[in-house]
């Protein structure tokens, strides 16, 4: 691995107090690059604009997935990673589906480690601050024919989060018309293009009024799926339920680790299809207590009501909700703030 840092940082240029998300970046990439039927010695090279050719073939057919992990840092000063495995793990399993060639999962882990290492004075400490990580790979040739490019980068870029309290009211939309991923799609994949659908039917719910679509199985519209950056468990009576991962449903690792901390806390926790009508009922009975999302940007989002076809539904307010408790459970191990029992942190 090549390893060029900066001469000089610019950490001392940016306010950590006024992050917008997602705009300010670190010192430093990670870069590497696949011709010819392999990839290349991967770098470590200061942030900066990337030359692509016009006829990039990421650009024409979307051949293009991505990743999103994040840095945390103790009240001792280090940095942890928080199960990158599984990121590189999906992130392999994402390039499949769009047909790029898998990185190495030892080279991907050493280099974000590095990377990390490099930018450690970027994240920052503080419950709720973070360095947002984000590898992304893309079809990089310089060709229009539609057919897989036979050039690729894998890149790494990092921009600092900081904790914001947000104490909006968080409505969502049930989706009675769009879809976002059909069955034998990409759904389930990191999939730029997934985002990219998801733009304008959210725009017209934002107008009526909702922050975020629930999106509903494409063939009948009339089964949960996921809310298209976070997956979601609702909790009906004293069980949570989430819907199952299928090729529709992204398989977050916030998602899997919630399911495991509810069961260490000895809820019931069911993994099942959940019908639109069942929650409209649940709902109407008093019976739904809670909604929330999970995701690594959010942590876990609870969310206050909903609206379907026209009629709204409001939660009940939670003083101990279920969500607040494993967002605890959650970050506290992040944030090595409690023992690790399922070995999910790493030092970096
Ligand atoms: C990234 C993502 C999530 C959340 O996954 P995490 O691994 O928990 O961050 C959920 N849904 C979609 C569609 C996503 O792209």
């Amino acid at each position: 691995m090549i390893v060029k840092s900066v001469k000089r940082s610019r950490i001392e240029s940016v306010d950590f107090d006024n992050l917008s998300f997602g705009s300010t970046f670190s010192d430093h990439m990670f870069v590497c690059d696949y011709a010819n039927g392999k990839w290349g010695e991967p770098q470590i090279i200061p942030y900066a604009p990337i030359q692509l050719d016009p006829s990039a073939s990421a650009l024409h057919y979307g051949q293009a997935v991505f990743e999103g992990m994040k840095a945390y840092k103790d009240d001792q000063n280090d940095v942890w990673l928080f199960r990158p495995d599984q990121n590189i793990k999906r992130l392999n399993k994402s390039a499949e589906r769009l047909a790029i060639p898998q990185f190495s999962e030892e080279l991907f882990l050493k280099g974000l480690s590095r990377l990390i290492d490099l930018d450690r004075n970027w994240v920052q400490s503080g419950l709720g601050n973070s360095l947002y990580v984000r590898p992304f790979m893309f079809a990089s040739e310089a060709c229009v024919q539609a057919s897989p490019s036979r050039e690729y980068r894998i890149m790494i870029i990092c921009t600092p989060v900081s904790s914001y309290y947000n104490d909006n009211q968080v409505r969502v939309k049930i989706a009675d018309h769009y879809s976002r991923a059909p069955q034998g799609g990409t759904g389930y994949a990191k999939a730029a293009g997934n985002y990219a659908g998801q733009f304008y039917p959210t725009q017209l719910a934002l107008e009526e009024g909702y922050q975020q679509i629930i999106w509903t199985d494409a063939a009948t519209h009339q089964y949960i799926e996921e809310a298209g950056t976070m997956n979601l468990f609702f909790r009906i009576g004293d069980t949570l339920i989430t819907a199952p991962t299928s090729d529709s449903i992204l398989d977050g690792i916030t998602r899997k680790s919630i399911i495991q901390l509810a069961k260490d806390r000895g809820l019931q926790v069911e993994t099942r299809q959940l019908a639109v009508s069942e929650l409209i009922e649940a709902a109407k009975n008093n019976m739904l207590k809670e909604i929330f999302g999970s995701g690594t940007a959010v942590v876990v989002l609870p969310i206050h009501g909903f609206g379907y076809k026209g009629d709204e539904y409001q939660l009940p307010i939670n003083e101990d909700s279920v969500a607040q408790m494993l967002k605890s459970d959650l970050t506290s191990i992040q944030y090595n703030q409690s023992p690790d029992p399922h070995g999910w942190r790493v030092k970096v």
